[in-house]
């Protein structure tokens, strides 16, 4: 697999072009002062009297309504939460220059077609691997978050829709960490079960079943949180530094027995089964459609199992453990 660096980017691809940010939380920010600390014609586009609108005005940079802020723009970001772009679209995109690009963190909306882009556009994915405030640190430090790069649509004909990715992708610091190339529907589909096998849902209910399977047996909250939350941390530094071997060379020859024997009993071909039958869900747009609907209906169920989450006991103990750990404030 290619892995794209500075040198490959075409330098002329943005050159001049006056790109519009619409969204100025965790990846607007980041976007739009790296890609202003990097030379480009940047304007952010947020409504007014929002937190954003004051933020982005105190971090010196362009600001106006989106409908106004891509009328001379060559290049949209569109980086507000995923079920807002649908209308965000709607409501600038007579606004938007013929040929311009629309370019997006995140395929959900151009993959399952909420947002029907017009043919004269080109339609591209710039989505770094990493939090907003990660990429603007990085990029900051003369590093860069890895960033993985789409073309859905290339109306502009030719390599000119990748080129201007990469220049996009070059402008936040994505090329110091490097930019590979993948589909809408692969980044789509990938970071969704990510996110909802492994990284969110299944990384918080393995910990809260954990912390009730101790509580339950009679051990201390207090003790439980620290065993299967808190310790959590020093577990995925060592994945995230050196994968799975990094972890054994660094935890007892106990915890790796204990892990290789047990470790299967607990994710096991059960578990796996239901990862496909999620990975399905998503594949087929059931999820997105629930996710829509949802949205629609003012976001009762949802918000009712956010509640429920917010409301464990683990989430007390926790309170009152973190205060007294005041360096985890630091991030
Ligand atoms: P945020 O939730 O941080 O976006 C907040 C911004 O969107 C604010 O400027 C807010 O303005 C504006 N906004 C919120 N609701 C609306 C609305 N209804 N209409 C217009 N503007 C609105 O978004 P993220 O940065 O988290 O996500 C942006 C995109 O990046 C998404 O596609 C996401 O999937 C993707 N992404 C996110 C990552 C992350 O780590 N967060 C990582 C990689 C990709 P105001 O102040 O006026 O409310
Ligand atoms: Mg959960």
């Amino acid at each position: 697999m290619k892995i794209y660096g500075q040198k490959d980017v075409n330098k002329k691809a943005l050159k001049g072009a006056r790109i519009a940010v619409l969204g100025y939380g965790s990846q607007g920010r980041a976007h739009a002062l790296n890609l202003k600390d990097s030379g480009h014609d940047v304007i952010v586009g947020v409504r007014k009297g929002g937190a954003s609108w004051t933020k982005a005005k105190r971090d010196g940079l362009k600001v106006a309504e989106p409908a106004a802020a891509v009328i001379d723009a060559e290049l949209i970001a569109f980086l507000v939460p995923d079920l807002a772009q649908k209308a965000l679209y709607e409501s600038v995109k007579d606004g938007l220059k013929k040929g311009a690009t629309l370019l997006f963190a995140h395929g959900f909306n151009v993959h399952f077609k909420q947002i029907k882009p017009r043919k004269d556009l080109d339609v591209v994915l710039i989505a770094p691997k990493g939090p907003g405030d990660l990429v603007r640190r990085q990029y900051q430090q003369g590093r860069g978050v890895p960033c993985l790069l789409a073309v859905q649509q290339a109306a502009s004909g030719g390599r000119k829709a990748f080129d201007k990715a990469l220049a996009y992708a070059h402008g936040i610091g994505g090329t110091r960490g490097g930019v590979l190339t993948t589909t809408f529907a692969e980044e789509t589909e990938t970071d969704l079960f990510g996110e909802q096998a492994v990284l969110c849902g299944g990384a918080t209910e393995l910990v809260v079943k954990g912390f009730e399977t101790l509580v339950e047996a009679g051990y201390q909250p207090e003790v439980a949180y620290y065993e299967c939350l808190h310790e959590l941390k020093l577990i995925v530094d060592l994945l995230h530094e050196g994968g799975i071997t990094k972890m054994h060379q660094f935890i007892s020859d106990t915890a790796k027995y204990g892990d290789l024997t047990r470790g299967p009993r607990v994710v096991n071909k059960a578990t796996k089964k239901e990862m496909k039958k999620i990975l399905t869900e998503i594949q087929d747009g059931k999820f997105a459609r629930q996710w829509i609907a949802e949205n629609k209906t003012g976001n009762k169920k949802y918000r009712k199992l956010l509640q429920a989450d917010l409301a464990h006991p683990i989430e007390k103990v926790g309170v009152k453990l973190r205060a007294r750990m005041p360096w985890l404030e630091q991030n």
